[in-house]
């Protein structure tokens, strides 16, 4: 439900910030509801209430700015409640948290997301599967199993070589915060060149790219994902706000 990604794009809304809504064995769980994110629900025809899980990869604004508010209208203030909410610690029970005590009610399960532990919900199996070096915000890539699918989250974070080394081959899908289009050492984001690498080595049945800066934009993503498709050989797709994608 938004694919933007940096300061700029996001705060500026040149794309929506909304999260990904995951359809998974008929659960509905959203993933790092960020500015607008109510919104976006509704204009995408979804609802609030058939939500059963949030997850949030990591406490900055663009990826949680709306939970407070999606979780009122998923419990209906407060009348009811969502199944599990996973987030990392520093979002939930850190210094400054980003998650209202008020907000934690609404959930029945509260998981921290831990590296290497499994979170198993309904036959749908969650696992950190590598730490992400973020700007001092604790981010995990997330891999959801379930009937042998593979599901792969690569949220925001620099490159580091264990990259290559971390995720399951031949996932389904692999989705990824492609922010930039080349490295750039003063950012804590993957550019295209870094995914690039990671997908020679994961080879994903399916690869696709959000959360774009500026940079990303101007470059237009779909010219660097069919680029990476040409030179990788896997289907790289380039997501638009409102994107849905069978996996
Ligand atoms: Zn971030
Ligand atoms: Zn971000």
């Amino acid at each position: 439900m938004g694919t933007a990604g940096g300061r700029t794009v996001v705060f500026r809304q040149l794309r929506y910030s909304g999260g990904l809504w995951l359809y998974i064995k008929g659960k509905n769980i959203l993933v790092d509801p960020g500015p607008g994110s109510l919104i976006r629900i509704f204009e995408f025809k979804k609802d609030p209430r058939d939500l059963k899980g949030i997850i949030l990869t990591h406490r900055h604004l663009d990826h949680v700015a709306d939970v407070a508010s999606v979780v009122e209208s998923a419990t209906e203030s407060n009348t009811k409640k969502l199944d599990f909410l996973l987030a990392p610690y520093d979002a939930i029970d850190g210094e400054d948290p980003i998650v209202l005590k008020y907000t934690k009610k609404g959930f029945k399960h509260i998981w921290t997301t831990q590296l290497n532990q499994e979170y198993n919900y309904e036959g749908i199996s969650i696992k950190a599967l590598i730490k992400h070096i973020h700007q001092g915000a604790e981010t995990y890539s997330l891999g959801i199993f379930y009937n042998n699918k593979k599901v792969v989250l690569v949220p925001c974070g620099r490159f580091y070589e264990n990259m290559l080394h971390t995720y399951p081959e031949n996932s389904d899908v692999m989705i990824f915060n492609t922010t930039f289009v080349k490295p750039n050492q003063h950012f804590y984001h993957l550019s295209a060149e870094d995914v690039e690498k990671i997908i020679m080595k994961a080879k994903p049945k399916k690869a696709v790219l959000t959360h774009y800066s500026l940079q990303m934009l101007k470059e237009n993503p779909e010219k660097v994902a069919k680029l990476m498709s040409e030179k990788t050989g896997i289907e790289v797709i380039a997501a638009k706000d409102g994107l849905k994608v069978e996996f």
